[in-house]
This record gives structure tokens, sequence and C-alpha cells, in this order.
């Protein structure tokens, strides 16, 4: 086993992906992994069939997580890397954050019916494997299902984002909850693909500087949900709070992911950061 080809951060249909979590691994596998981490939204529910599939094909697996959290307004996520997935307090205080998508979920569908859309909320929740896990992202496949939509970042550019139709505000916990979480559960605290936020410079870094005061460890210097030409600024805000680097496709479906799972490029070969995983 090795860390050769690794990505941290993907998702099953434990939450917003459409693979089970298997299929995932098994993918990952096939498209040339050697370690693999399942961060499946809000949930620890694939984690063991993800472990035991990676355990038979031979790759090195560690348990993951990305939390929603909220900052200045806005939706951010924090990856749990090598977390103990028995973490009674963990599991309990997911299972809380969790439960309050399905009444989000009510409120997109009232809103996206005021623009003519009809049942998405059983169309979602249809779409959802796991009924506790209901995410716009499901609401996005039912858009393009029923043709109001082309593809999913058609849906997420004219709905269910601030300002649009179907767009319901979630209370997701602060930064510092979920980093304080994950360290009580021993896992290491990555924030997730930093590209990726409508942060200014400024407020971008003081993310970062609330993140590294929580114990935060790591961020995403690669990630399919950042361009490539976001790394440099994302290298150069990691070297200022001397925080890891870690890796991952963020894949959740064939065609809607910008890297399928295992086949995100690796870092900068120049990149002098430490690894995230010389921390797990
Ligand atoms: P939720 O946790 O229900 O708020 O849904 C967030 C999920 O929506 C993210 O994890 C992404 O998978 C997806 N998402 C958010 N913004 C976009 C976007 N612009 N394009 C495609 N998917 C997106
Ligand atoms: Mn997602
Ligand atoms: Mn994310
Ligand atoms: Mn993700």
């Amino acid at each position: 086993m090795s860390y050769a080809n690794i990505d941290f951060h993907c998702h099953s249909n434990c939450s917003d992906g459409a693979l089970s979590p298997a299929k995932v691994v098994q993918r990952a596998a096939a498209n040339g992994a050697t370690a693999l981490a399942l961060t499946d939204h809000d949930t620890l529910l694939g984690q063991r069939q993800a472990r035991d599939t990676a355990q038979l094909l031979g790759l090195r697996y560690v348990t993951g997580v990305e939390i929603s959290t909220q900052f200045l307004g806005i939706s951010i996520h924090i990856v749990g890397l090598g977390i103990d997935i028995e973490n009674v307090a963990l599991n309990t205080q997911l299972k809380n954050l969790a439960k309050q998508r399905k009444a989000r979920a009510l409120q997109m569908a009232r809103s996206l019916e005021k623009v003519g859309i009809e049942g998405s909320f059983s169309g979602a929740m249809a779409l959802a494997q796991n009924p506790e896990l209901v995410s716009r992202t499901h609401f996005a496949r039912y858009l393009v299902q029923s043709g109001a939509c082309a593809s999913v970042s058609e849906v997420f550019a004219n709905y269910l984002t601030e300002g649009k139709p179907g767009y319901a505000p979630a209370q997701w916990v602060t930064v510092g909850e979920a980093v304080s979480w994950i360290l009580a559960a021993g896992g290491v605290a990555v924030l997730a693909h930093p590209g990726r936020y409508r942060l200014s410079a400024e407020q971008l870094r003081e993310l970062v500087a609330l993140f590294k005061t929580a114990g935060g460890r790591a961020i995403e210097v690669i990630s399919g949900s950042q361009r490539a030409s976001d790394t440099p600024r994302i290298i150069e805000l990691a070297e200022q709070f001397d925080l890891a680097a870690s890796q991952g496709s963020d894949f959740h479906s064939e065609g809607e992911s910008r890297f399928d799972v295992g086949k995100a490029p690796p870092l900068p070969l120049d990149c002098k950061l430490k690894r995230v995983w010389a921390l797990l």
C-alpha cells in the first residue's frame, strides 16, 4: 500500500454523490488511486462499506467527512480525515446538523413552486438514497431531469443560490465548532476547496486565520471544486499559515464533477508544503 495516488475528497450516495460507497472505492481503484478518503457531507453512514471495500482491493483507506459550516453568511466546508467513526459526540453532532435538511428542502420546494417548478420536494427526495441527507444537489438533478435546466451547474447558476429561486438559508455550525468535533474524534481538519468561496482575499485570510486558531491543520491545494489557476495563491496561503496540503477530486458523479475519483492532478512537484498524509 502506498500514498502514490491520493484522493482525500469524494462523495457517495450516502450524501450527494451518485454511487454507493463500494462503487466509489471500486472506481477509485480502477482509476489507479492508492489511497482514498470518502468524505460525505455531514454523515458517516458510508464509512464502513468504503473501508471494507478498500481493504479487499488493497487500497489504503482514511476515514472522512465533509462538515457544512458557515462564515460571513456563506457555506464553508471543513473536511475531517482520520476520524474515529465510532466517536459518539461526532455521530450525534452530525445527526443534529443534518436534521434541518428536510425542513430546508420543503422551503426550497415552496420557493421553486413560485416560479412554476412543481414537485421538486418529492423529486429530490426520490433521488436521495439517504433520506437524512437531501441536498441542493438532489434538487439540481431533479431540475435537470424535469427539463428545467440542461446541467447541474446551470441549475446552480440560476436557482438554489442566494437571491435566486429555490434558495433557502441553512443554519450550519461555525468553522470552530466543526474543527473541534473533528479534533475530539482524533482527526485532522482540512479546509475544503478554498478557491471556491466567494470571499475577498482579505476575507479568505480571515477565514484561514480562524480555521488555524481553531486547530485546523491542512488546506486543499488541489480540488475538483476550484480552478487550477487558484493553486499558487492557495499554496501561498498555506505557507503563511503553516498548513499542510491536501488534495481530492470532490467527485460526485460521472459528468457532474471536474475530475473523476482518483483522477485529480497531483500537487505541483515543486510544492514544498508538508503533505496532509504525514499528519495522519
Ligand atoms: P447543500 O449541502 O445541500 O447546501 O448542497 C451543497 C452541494 O451543492 C455542494 O456540496 C456541491 O456538491 C453542490 N454545489 C454547490 N454549488 C455548486 C455549483 N455551483 N455547481 C455544482 N454543484 C454545486
Ligand atoms: Mn456535494
Ligand atoms: Mn464541498
Ligand atoms: Mn465535497
